[in-house]
């Protein structure tokens, strides 16, 4: 008879269900359930950098996220000042949290930078936040078990059945074996663990390996959860009538990188006050942490359109990775708003055949009019740059990333109607204007 040392008490679990407040603020989403995503843009001629990272007010978790995603990028710049390559140097770090059992919070930070070659890493913690303490692979599974010898036999299986042709070498057998250092890179969701390497480890590429809560039933007292039911969908998107006379002036405003739950909303008040349009180039990761903002975009009669799932730099990817980040946005937002995006935006506006061929039809837009309101973080500055160049026919690129952009949006949303344009979508100016 196996003894079981049972980390999570089962009773206290079910206590802790019926008791209800612990403090968690979860959000309806598949990927980010806790926390407010921290996000930076930067589009220097010596870097590119995209970086969002997870705030959850819980102040463990918050410290060493920010801890960690310090490390990385201080280690990048390092390294930028010493490179020689011909390629800007880019970095980009996105996340995933998830929350089981109103108590595990798991955060998995994946990052990215490429320099000469491409390298990508991931950062997994998993926080147990009733009992305040960082866990490890022994606070979730019996080690007194032979839970080793079962983890490793079920990745081995795993990986030969995903990856017949590459599981027959030295680091195959070394990193998939019963050893504790295996499986220390992992997170808690809520029907199994998963856990995670980095390429170079088992593979040449990164790779995942899963287990459900069932199949570990033996070693651990941590079980399935029923998944959460998805933001429902209720058949209200009838766009309202447009007036739009062909014959005035007209510009697109177009915010990219979003949405934010912070200050996206102030810009829709705005559209919506003054009866205008914008178009939001959102990033799939951000859609699908504010899907109540996508569906309002689309009923104020608001344009979408993918701005990639993770914002890295399109043109250094492979065609395969290319179409990767743009259909997984094209699904989360079709999943959130019944609607598929005709138009990309490609991060940082690069783009090369790849890209144009990965569109598979969707129209790629860059624009006419860069306010670099991710530079001057001022309203004032970028209220100015837009009126003093504005002309027929632009597309303005801003960001909802920032307050500061937010306002000038609330600025320019009127000023520009008193200056004689309409405010319409990317599509919209299209129909009457063509590519410009
Ligand atoms: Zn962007």
């Amino acid at each position: 008879m196996r003894t079981l040392k049972i980390v999570c008490p089962f009773l206290s679990f079910l206590l802790l269900c019926g008791c209800g407040d612990t403090g968690l603020t979860i959000n309806d989403s598949t990927k980010q359930e806790i926390g407010e995503t921290t996000q930076t843009l930067a589009m220097e001629d010596t870097y590119l950098k995209s970086v969002q990272y997870p705030q959850t007010s819980i102040a463990e978790i918050d410290d060493k996220v920010k801890q960690v995603v310090q490390t990385y990028e201080d280690n990048f710049m390092m390294q930028v000042e010493a490179a020689a390559s011909q390629q800007v140097p880019e970095f980009n770090i996105t996340y995933e949290s998830y929350v089981k059992d109103d108590r595990y919070v798991s955060i998995l930070l994946l990052i990215y930078e490429k320099i000469e070659d491409t390298q990508t890493y991931c950062e997994t913690m998993v926080f147990d936040n009733k009992d305040k303490k960082w866990m490890t692979l022994e606070d979730v599974v019996s080690m007194d078990s032979d839970v080793l010898s079962y983890l490793s036999r079920e990745a081995i299986s795993y990986f030969k059945e995903r990856y017949p042709g590459e599981c027959s070498n030295d680091a195959f057998r070394t990193h998939t074996s019963a050893a504790i250092q295996n499986f220390t890179n992992f997170i808690l969701r809520k029907d199994g663990i998963v856990f995670y390497y980095d390429n170079n480890t088992i593979f040449d590429h990164d790779t995942t390996y899963s287990i459900s809560y069932d199949e570990l039933k033996p070693y651990t007292a941590i079980r399935n959860e029923a998944s959460k039911a998805y933001v429902p969908y209720d058949d209200i998107l009838n766009e309202p009538t447009k007036h739009i006379d062909p014959d005035k002036p007209m510009v697109a405003l177009t915010f990219d990188d979003g949405p934010s739950k912070r200050y996206t909303r102030s810009i829709l008040d705005a559209l919506k006050e003054y009866n205008a349009s914008a178009t939001f180039f959102v990033l799939g990761s951000n859609a699908e942490r504010a899907p109540d903002l996508l569906q309002r975009m689309v009923m104020e009669g608001n344009e979408i359109g993918n701005h990639t799932y993770s914002h890295k730099q399109l043109t250094t990817l492979s065609k395969e990775h290319i179409e990767e980040e743009i259909i997984a946005t094209q699904e989360s937002i079709y999943g959130i708003t019944h609607t598929y995006p005709k138009l990309i935006r490609p991060p940082y506006g690069s783009k090369n055949d790849n890209v144009l061929e990965c569109a598979n039809g969707k129209r790629i837009v860059t624009w006419t009019l860069d306010t670099r309101d991710w530079q001057h973080k001022d309203s004032n500055t970028i209220v100015r740059n837009v009126c003093d160049t504005v002309k027929n026919g632009d597309i303005i690129l801003m960001h909802d990333l920032y307050a500061s952009s937010a306002q000038a949006a609330v600025i320019l949303i009127p000023r520009l109607q008193e200056m004689g344009y309409q405010l319409v979508t990317v599509s919209e100016l299209y129909t009457y204007y063509g590519q410009p």
